[in-house]
């Protein structure tokens, strides 16, 4: 099995901060203290969290995929 680590730490941002309202993916105005998070693939811009793991898995799986096998390279175990 393989996980994704996404970087956790919590950083409040104001609406100022953040240049936006509302969610670039599903285009609701974000509430307060909703989690938000931008792409690292490309500029979408800041959505929900969890839009944002919709948004990658639908447009993103190959580089995800990707990123995945470039840690393939080390077998986890060698049973030689
Ligand atoms: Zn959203
Ligand atoms: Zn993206």
């Amino acid at each position: 099995m393989m996980l994704l680590w996404r970087e956790a730490w919590i950083k409040p941002l104001s609406e100022y901060d953040l240049g936006s309202k509302i969610c670039a993916y599903c285009n609701k105005r974000f509430n307060d203290l909703d989690f938000v998070t931008s792409c690292e693939f490309c500029g979408i811009g800041i959505m929900h969290d969890l839009c944002a793991n919709s948004h990658i898995n639908t447009h993103h799986g190959k580089q995800v995929n990707a990123k995945v096998d470039a840690h393939k390279d080390k077998p986890l175990h060698d049973y030689q």
